[in-house]
Parts: structure tokens; sequence; C-alpha cells
């Protein structure tokens, strides 16, 4: 941690540190943000992302197999994007502000097997690597069926290779499960934030599950000791990971299909706002950066975070990224949203959505309750906490200086808050979260 005296002058600095210090929440406008033709080269580009979806299609052999609920989608792994006016006009009474333009949800919450965003960061990092390991050692090329994934010769044959994640829940869940079927000998570092239904799931799918007292960073970087003593071991890093990061970036493909589907214009005088909830900045890293290729200066980035738990927020205030935690500020990283329990940014995203992302905000746990208690009486869709963060993304948004910096047509706007999980929550978990927002709501 920073000493008395370093943190006086960084609140002098930034003096938005100050309330961010004090856990209120807050909301930045990202000074970094570029126009698009002025963005320096990354370390991907748009081709990237269409070989990333290649990967996808090669798998959907496999996966339409493997698992049963993929059948109906031919094994593509995708979730709907729905319009949300009851909640919004309940947003609008609730927070006594109006929201111009339409409000979408994008229901990863709904995303086959997982139930996560990480269905699409995490299988694609387990598949990418079952794939390089198969073409490497000639059990299939790339125009081969990849059912043969299913088979005894390519199970017995990922046995002798392990593969290590650090998680608080979700990520793990994602790996563990898809590993487990290919036949990996996967283990997961938790920490002490993950639920004990996740830890429960894993062990029942072959995963081995260690515990930690400590908190994200601590499991990872023990998991990634664990694994790479292994010289068969290929540890799934969140902190670093660039294989997550496209696996992620895919989804803006979609989402772009999606839109054209149901006629949303996304031009200059059609603006589109995205609000992604955000832990080390992976996920939102990679849609962003996906979006932000296909739509440039139309789409307008927002990440949320627990005000907790705002890592990437100070990363890129401070332009200290990956190099500063939330605890070297004094903020304990404690937040009931566990999928964005984290201290510590990615160093990989960060630094690509520094000129990528308009602004963070910040919401307390309390809120994200009230939200998922909302979204449910409004509109019957039940999530979990750390997937409600960006429903009040347009409200922060739309009250902030961006629209008339940026000179937007509000009136056009569609926003797009992410729901990033919930779907594999135990009924009993999912009653105590709604009962927590309802006693929220009665009290206000
Ligand atoms: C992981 C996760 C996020 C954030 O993704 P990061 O890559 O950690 O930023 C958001 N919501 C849920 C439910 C998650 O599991």
């Amino acid at each position: 941690m920073f000493s008395a005296k370093e943190l006086s002058t960084w609140k002098e600095k930034h003096p938005l540190l100050k309330q961010i210090i004090n856990v209120e929440p807050v909301t930045w406008l990202n000074s970094n943000l570029k126009e698009s033709k002025h963005i320096p080269k990354l370390p991907f580009t748009k081709a990237d992302i269409y070989e990333a979806e290649k990967l996808w299609t090669r798998f959907t052999p496999f996966l339409k197999k493997a698992f049963s609920e993929l059948e109906d989608t031919d094994g593509f792994i995708e979730s709907p994007l729905k319009e949300i006016d009851e909640l919004k006009i309940a947003l609008e009474n609730t927070y006594d502000s109006k929201i111009d333009g339409k409000l979408y949800l994008k229901m990863d919450n709904e995303l086959p097997i997982a139930g996560s965003i990480k269905a699409r960061g995490g299988f694609y990092e387990v598949l990418h690597y079952a794939e390089t390991l198969a073409i490497e050692n000639g059990l299939i090329n790339y125009n081969e069926n990849y059912e043969a994934f299913l088979t005894a010769e390519f199970k017995s044959f990922f046995q002798q290779y392990a593969i290590g994640v650090g998680s608080t829940g979700n990520l793990g869940l994602s790996i563990g499960i898809m590993s487990a079927k290919l036949g990996f000998n996967v283990s997961v570092y938790m920490s002490v934030d993950a639920k004990q239904w996740k830890k429960d799931l894993l062990r029942e799918k072959g995963a081995t599950v260690y515990e930690f007292s400590g908190d994200f960073s601590e499991a990872i970087y023990a998991g990634r000791q664990e694994t790479i003593a292994d010289p068969k071991g290929y540890f799934v890093d969140d902190e670093s990971s660039k294989h997550l990061f496209l696996g992620y970036s895919v989804a803006a493909l979609r989402l772009e299909k999606q839109l054209e589907e149901k006629s949303i214009k996304v031009d200059a005088d059609h603006p589109l706002f995205l609000y992604l909830p955000c832990g080390v900045g992976g996920s939102p890293g990679g849609i962003a950066f996906g979006m932000k290729m296909i739509f440039g200066d139309h789409v307008h980035c927002f990440f949320v975070e627990p005000t907790h738990s705002p890592s990437v927020l100070i990363g890129l205030l401070t332009g200290e990224k990956e190099k500063v935690s939330v605890q070297d500020f004094g903020i304990d990283n404690r937040t009931e949203a566990d999928g964005l329990a984290v201290g510590r940014p990615s160093s990989f995203a960060t630094s690509i959505s520094d000129h990528l992302i308009s602004g963070i905000y910040t919401v307390e746990d309390d809120e994200l309750y009230k939200l998922l208690t909302m979204l449910a009486d409004y509109e019957n869709i039940y999530v979990e906490p750390s997937a409600t963060a960006g429903l009040i993304g347009p409200q922060q948004v739309l009250s902030s200086d961006y629209i008339n910096k940026y000179g937007l047509d509000k009136d056009n706007a569609t926003h797009i808050a992410w729901a990033t999980g919930g779907d594999l929550v135990p009924e009993s978990d999912m009653k105590q979260f709604y009962q927590k927002g309802k006693s929220v709501l009665n009290r206000a």
C-alpha cells in the first residue's frame, strides 16, 4: 500500500481518486479515448477476430456432439439480444431520469454450458490450445471433421497434459468444463469469494479444485506457479491472456449480425452505447476492441466496476495499469459481485482499452441487488449480481458531459447493457439475491 504522503500526491494529481478511495460511486470519462483514425497500432487487427471466428466454426461439429444443449444451434454458442422496455420505464421512474433512445440487454447470462460470458473467452482458449496440440502432433488438420476430438484416441492424448486456471468462479467453470470434456487434467485455483456451488459443480465435472483464503491475485499466483512447474502444464492467465481476449472479441461479429437482423442502425446519427461489467478487463476489453474494429467512432464503450474493486479504473486513470492494485490505494476489493472482484487489471487488455473506451463508472453492491430484482420483476430475467452493473449505464452517461462533448444524437441512441452471467446459479442462491434486492428497494 502507498504511504499517506504518496496517496495525497496521487489525489492531488487526480482529484477523482478521493471519491474512488472513499468507495463512492463515480463516473469517469477517458481523456485518452482516440478517434478511430488516430488509434495507435494494436496487438490485434480485425482479421484476427475473423480468424478466431473460424476456429469456433471448425469446432462446431465437436461442440454439437459433446453438448446436447448445442444441437439446436448446430454447435454455435451465442446469446439473444433483447429489448427491455418494461425495465426501461421502471428505471426512469426509480432513478427519476429519462433514458433517451432504446434499451437492450445482451443476454450472456444465457450462454449455453458455462452460463456466463466466460463461455466466450474461456472456451476459446481451451479449444485453441487443444487444436494447437492436436495439429502439432499430427492428430488432425484444419480441414478434417473435428468430431474426432470426441474419440478415445484424442482423450487419452490430452490426458498427458494439464491445464490450470486461477478464478473467482466463472472463468474456472468455463475452463474446467471444457478441459474436462476434452480429456485434460484440469486444476482450478479458486479465491476466497468463489461460491461453494461453483466448486461443487467443477468437482462433479471432473476438475480438481484448490481453495485459497486470499483474493483472486493470490489464487492466480499460486495456480501459475503450480501449473508451469509441470512441463506439460498450460496456464490460462486471466491477468495477461491474448487468447481469452480474442475469444471475447468474436462477440462483436455476432452482435453486428443481431443488430442487422433487428434493423438497428449504427452510424454518425445513431450512436451505440455498450455498458460492460468489468473484472480484470478481459471480457469488456475484447468486446470493446471487436466493436471498435467494426463500428469505429459510432460505438461508445463504458466499463462498470464495483466501488470496492475499481481496478481497471485506477489503472487507466493513473496510467499505471497493472502496476497498481486497488489495495495499494487502501481499497479492500470486497464485493458480492464475484465476477468483478478483481484488485489488479489485466496487463494485455488494459493497454488496449486505454485508447478505445469512453469511460468507466462504479456501482455499489446494494445497487446491483436492486437492479437484479428489478430485472426479475419487470422482464422475468434472472441474472447474477455482477451481470446487472450495466443497467444503470444509460442514465450515468446521459447525465454526464459525454453526450455534449461528442455532439451525439441521444434520441436515436441504442443502449446495450451486457448481462454477463447467471444461468448456472442455483435457485436457492438466486432467491437470496432477489430477496436482498427487494429489501434494498423497500428501504428506498
Ligand atoms: C468474468 C466476468 C466479468 C468480467 O470479465 P473480466 O474479463 O474479468 O473483466 C463480468 N461479469 C461476469 C458475470 C463475469 O463472470
